[in-house]
């Protein structure tokens, strides 16, 4: 998983990830977390998407989008998963 630079001073950021839809969705949950995740530099606070270099925005929307499209699939893979149970 990339961590991206602080827009100040150039550190690693940490997402803000889990919580809540962790509780609610266990793994999936977990990954749609860290799609909409918000970023914290340990000096600087809590970062919006916007204060990072376009180029750095590009890439947040990259990994979001495999954060989602991991969910997606382990939903579908669950789904199938349960089907065959039954099935069986
Ligand atoms: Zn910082």
């Amino acid at each position: 998983m990339a961590d991206y630079p602080c827009p100040h001073c150039e550190k690693p950021v940490t997402r803000q990830a889990g919580g809540r839809w962790a509780r609610a969705f266990g793994l999936v949950g977990v990954l749609i977390s860290y799609a909409f995740a918000k970023y914290e530099c340990a000096e600087h606070g809590a970062l919006e998407r916007k204060d990072f270099s376009p180029e750095i925005q590009s890439k947040m929307r990259m990994g979001s989008m495999g954060f989602i499209i991991g969910a997606v699939v382990l939903f579908i893979g669950v789904i199938v998963a349960l089907v065959a149970l039954q099935s069986m």
